[in-house]
C-alpha cells in the first residue's frame, strides 16, 4: 500500500514524491489526469524538431542555492540570459524598463531624469511601477505616466481585464522600473534552462525507488474523500489513512460546492516559420497593441539557434470557466477569492493526512523556485505542519 498518494505531477507533486520517497523512504503514487509528467512545465520537441514549452514559456531563475543544487542534481544548465523587450507602436524598449530605456525615450532628458531617480530611489533600485506613480515630484511623474501607460497598462488590462492598480500590487512588482542598464528580465544569481528540457529534468527526478506515476488518472477515478461526514478518505474503494498531497484546483477537487475560484487562463497560437529568426528577443512583450500579450520564440530558450526554421507562440489570456480543456494559469489574488479559497481550505483541513501544495491548491503566484523552497521546508517539516 502506498504511505503517500500525490495528486498533480508538476514540480510541487514530483519535488514531493522524490522528498518523500529519497529521504523518508515511502512509497508514494502520484496520479495525474494529463497524460505527461511535468505540470504546466512540461516541455517537447514540435514536428518540426523545436523544444517547445507546450503551456508557455518557463524560465528558471532563483537566489536560492538550496533550489538551484538541488535541481541540479537532476540536471545541466544551459546558461541563458532572458531579455524581453517592448514593443511599443513597434519601437524597442527593455522590459523592466531601465536606465536604458530611459535614454532612449527621453533623450537630452534622460540624464536629468536618471539623476532624480538615483537620488530618490537609490542607484540598482526596483521601484514597483505603483509606487513610482505616487511620486509628488513633477519629473519622477512624467516617467511614472509614460512607463505606466506604455508598458503596464494596457498588457495589464489584456493579462488580467483589470488596471494595474486593481489586481494585487505585488503582480505589477513583478517586473520593476530597474534603476540600472541590466537588460536582464529576471538579476537573480541562478539563472538558466534545464539543458535538456524541463522533461528529462522531471523524469530524472521521479526515477526513484517507490515512486510510482500514473498518468491519465483523475484523482477522482482513485480516491473519494468524504469531509463532510468524517467517513475515512477510500483508495480504489478501500479506507485510505496515508497522506494525500493534493496539487490541483481545490475549489474543483469540493465539486466548487462554494462557487468557482477565479483564474485566469491563456489560449495559445502556434506558428512555424522556414526562416531563422522571427524576431530579436526570445519573448517579445506587446505592450500597447494586439490582443496577444507576448510572442515567445522557443528556439532561443532551447539553445536552437543554428536550426534554419523556427517556432513562436502567440500567448492571449482569457478568463477561466473550468469547461473542458480549459487550464487556470493564474490565481487572481484579491480580498474576496482569498475568502473564497480560506472556504476551500477549512473544507480540505477536515480530510487527515490532506496536505494543499502549489500554485492552484494554494491560490498563489509561486515561481519555480518558490514552490521548490516550499515543498522542500514541507517535507522537512512533515508532521510538523498542516500546508
Ligand atoms: N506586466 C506588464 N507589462 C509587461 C510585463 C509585465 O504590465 O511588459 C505586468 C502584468 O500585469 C503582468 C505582471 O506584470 O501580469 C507580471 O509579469 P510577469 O512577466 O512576471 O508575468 P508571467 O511571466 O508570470 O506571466
Amino acid at each position: 500500500m502506498y504511505q503517500a498518494i500525490i495528486i498533480g505531477c508538476g514540480f510541487a507533486g514530483a519535488v514531493a514524491a522524490r522528498e518523500l520517497a529519497e529521504k523518508s523512504g515511502k512509497k508514494v503514487l502520484i496520479v495525474d489526469e494529463r497524460g505527461h509528467i511535468g505540470g504546466n512545465c512540461y516541455d517537447k520537441y514540435d514536428e518540426h524538431g523545436i523544444l517547445v514549452h507546450q503551456y508557455g514559456p518557463h524560465i528558471f531563475h532563483t537566489n536560492n542555492t538550496r533550489v538551484y543544487e538541488y535541481l541540479s542534481r537532476f540536471t545541466g544548465w544551459l546558461p541563458y540570459r532572458h531579455e524581453v523587450v517592448g514593443n511599443i507602436y513597434g519601437k524597442k524598449l527593455p522590459i523592466p524598463f531601465n536606465l536604458n530605456a530611459l535614454e532612449t525615450v527621453f533623450g537630452d532628458q534622460a540624464k536629468h531624469l536618471k539623476k532624480i531617480l538615483i537620488d530618490t530611489f537609490g542607484e540598482g533600485a526596483r521601484v514597483p511601477i505603483l509606487k513610482l506613480r505616487e511620486s509628488e515630484d513633477k519629473d519622477l511623474r512624467m516617467i511614472a505616466e509614460y512607463v505606466y501607460e506604455n508598458i503596464f497598462l494596457k498588457y495589464t488590462m489584456k493579462q488580467w481585464g483589470q488596471k494595474p492598480e486593481e489586481i494585487d500590487h505585488s503582480v505589477s512588482g513583478r517586473v520593476p522600473v530597474l534603476l540600472s542598464y541590466d537588460n536582464r528580465y529576471f538579476q537573480d544569481e541562478y539563472q538558466g534552462m534545464p539543458a535538456d528540457g524541463f522533461t528529462p529534468l522531471f523524469e530524472k527526478m521521479l526515477d526513484y525507488p517507490g515512486i510510482e506515476i500514473r498518468l491519465n488518472c483523475p484523482a477522482k477515478e482513485v480516491l473519494s474523500f468524504h469531509p463532510d461526514s468524517g467517513q475515512p478518505v477510500t483508495f480504489e474503494g478501500k479506507p485510505y489513512d496515508g497522506m494525500i498531497i493534493f496539487t490541483g484546483a481545490l475549489d474543483e477537487l469540493f465539486d466548487c460546492r462554494y462557487g468557482r475560484l477565479p483564474y485566469r487562463s491563456l489560449d495559445f497560437e502556434w506558428e512555424h516559420y522556414g526562416k531563422p529568426f522571427y524576431q530579436s528577443h526570445a519573448v517579445v512583450n506587446y505592450t500597447v497593441t494586439e490582443e496577444y500579450t507576448r510572442i515567445t520564440e522557443y528556439k532561443y530558450l532551447s539553445g536552437q539557434s543554428d536550426k534554419p526554421d523556427t517556432t513562436i507562440m502567440k500567448e492571449y489570456p482569457r478568463s477561466y470557466g473550468g469547461l473542458k480543456g480549459e487550464i487556470p494559469y493564474y490565481a487572481i489574488n484579491n480580498t474576496a477569492n482569498q475568502a473564497l479559497y480560506k472556504k476551500y481550505h477549512d473544507m480540505a483541513e477536515k480530510i487527515p493526512n490532506f496536505y494543499a501544495l502549489g500554485r492552484l491548491a494554494e491560490y498563489k503566484y509561486y515561481n519555480i523556485d518558490a514552490i521548490i523552497d516550499r515543498v522542500i521546508t514541507f517535507t522537512e517539516g512533515i508532521g510538523k505542519e498542516r500546508a
